[in-house]
């Protein structure tokens, strides 16, 4: 496994809770990276070689600012690019967002700014203005994400184009459990490939607050904290590691089947029945289908 990426969740916690979110960040979620272990982590990829790219999100990097300033700085330093994914919540005008992007000027290669409807509508809009205004300003690269709404995704899988500038929603996540039912349904058989990771040579990874190394939310393939991640890297085998093996053999139905899940007959996408069965198989893969903040909300965690 070559990594270029490393995406860094520096905290799950958020100041949304977002209907799409991937994991299950909100305000209540718990788990959050220390400078000592960010500092760690930074030295590990290093080690590795390969890695260009380090990107700070989560959850809301911008939480924890004197965190994101502090690991933005020292990536900066160590040689790695270095980029952002905010949901600028702090960009409460442009003259407020350039202060707080101040210090991040020179070190920072890509803003990369949420805004879709799940964030809210016209207040968001007006945050990641104000914030790609004063980006612009500081000569921070800085572009938007946007997230397509179920039904345009559902239409995108018919005509095979989504809106300009939108990405499709993947029910995976929180989005499995609350928008899963407005998708045309699919029956299960049907998902025999994971359409989205390239889970047997990812180009990068996710490492968050307790260390997971996850090649898609909530699949780790080992523990930074436990193992060098340049050991992991060396040493991952996907065909034979318990989840991401069946994934490559015959996609989430293939997981399913392999460990005889009990599922219903149809689904949103491939990420929706791939999600309820690593929910359904987490007591049998302990460390494996990890942590409990990518499979519930805080409650639950
Ligand atoms: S099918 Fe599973 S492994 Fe693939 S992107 Fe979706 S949730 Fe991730």
């Amino acid at each position: 496994m070559t990594l270029s990426g490393l995406h860094l969740l520096l905290t799950y916690t958020c100041t949304y809770a977002c209907d799409h979110c991937f994991v299950w960040s909100s305000p209540d979620q718990s788990g959050t990276l220390t400078i000592d272990q960010l500092d760690d982590i930074l030295r590990q990829a290093k080690d590795v070689g390969t890695i260009e790219w380090i990107y700070y999100e989560g959850g809301e990097p911008f939480l924890y600012h004197a965190l994101l300033l502090w690991g933005v700085r020292r990536a900066a330093a160590m040689g790695f690019r270095v980029g952002i994914v905010s949901n600028a919540y702090w960009a409460t005008s442009r003259r407020d967002a350039r202060e707080w992007l101040r210090d991040f000027a020179g070190s920072v290669e890509d803003l990369s700014l949420s805004c879709d409807p799940y964030h809210g509508d016209v207040e968001q809009e007006e945050r990641v203005a104000a914030a790609t205004a004063a980006a612009r300003d500081l000569n921070i690269p800085v572009d938007v994400i946007r997230i397509a709404s179920p039904a345009a995704s559902d239409a995108a899988k018919r005509v095979g184009q989504l809106p300009a500038g939108e990405s499709a929603l993947m029910y995976r996540g929180r989005a499995a459990e609350r928008l899963a039912n407005q998708a045309t349904p699919i029956p299960w058989s049907r998902f025999t490939t994971c359409p989205h990771e390239d889970l047997r040579e990812p180009g990068r990874v996710h490492v968050d607050p307790f260390g997971h190394v996850h090649v898609c939310q909530g699949i780790s393939i080992g523990n930074v904290f436990a193992t060098p991640l340049r050991t992991i890297c060396e040493t991952y085998e996907p065909d034979t590691h318990p989840i991401v093996g069946p994934l490559l053999a015959g996609g989430p139905a293939a997981l399913a089947t392999r460990y005889d899940v009990p599922r219903a007959a149809l689904y949103a996408d491939a990420c929706h029945l791939c999600c309820a069965t690593r929910s359904a198989l987490r007591p049998r893969f302990p460390g494996t289908l990890e942590p409990a903040q990518m499979y519930g909300p805080a409650s639950s965690a």
